[in-house]
């Protein structure tokens, strides 16, 4: 996936991040192509992304730094 088409996909409301929690994030996204930014978006929704994602490490690394991070939370 090319760095604009990740932009396109995964700069949505529900997963606020500053560049270095889009860059843990795409490293998710490459890892995983199944996980597509609209699923990931409805599960946002239904507050159930952990359900499907809590064992995978990179997801983990993008929440741990979402949540310390002053300037994620902030956009
Ligand atoms: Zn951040």
């Amino acid at each position: 996936m090319t760095q604009v088409e990740f932009n396109e996909q995964w700069s949505v409301d529900e997963l606020p991040a500053c560049d270095t929690g889009m860059e843990l994030l795409k490293h998710f996204a490459d890892m995983h192509p199944e996980f597509t930014a609209s699923y990931i978006r409805r599960l946002a929704w239904a507050d159930e992304v952990d359900t499907f994602t809590a064992a995978d490490p990179l997801w983990t690394a993008y929440v741990r730094h979402v949540s310390d991070c002053p300037h994620c939370n902030d956009l």
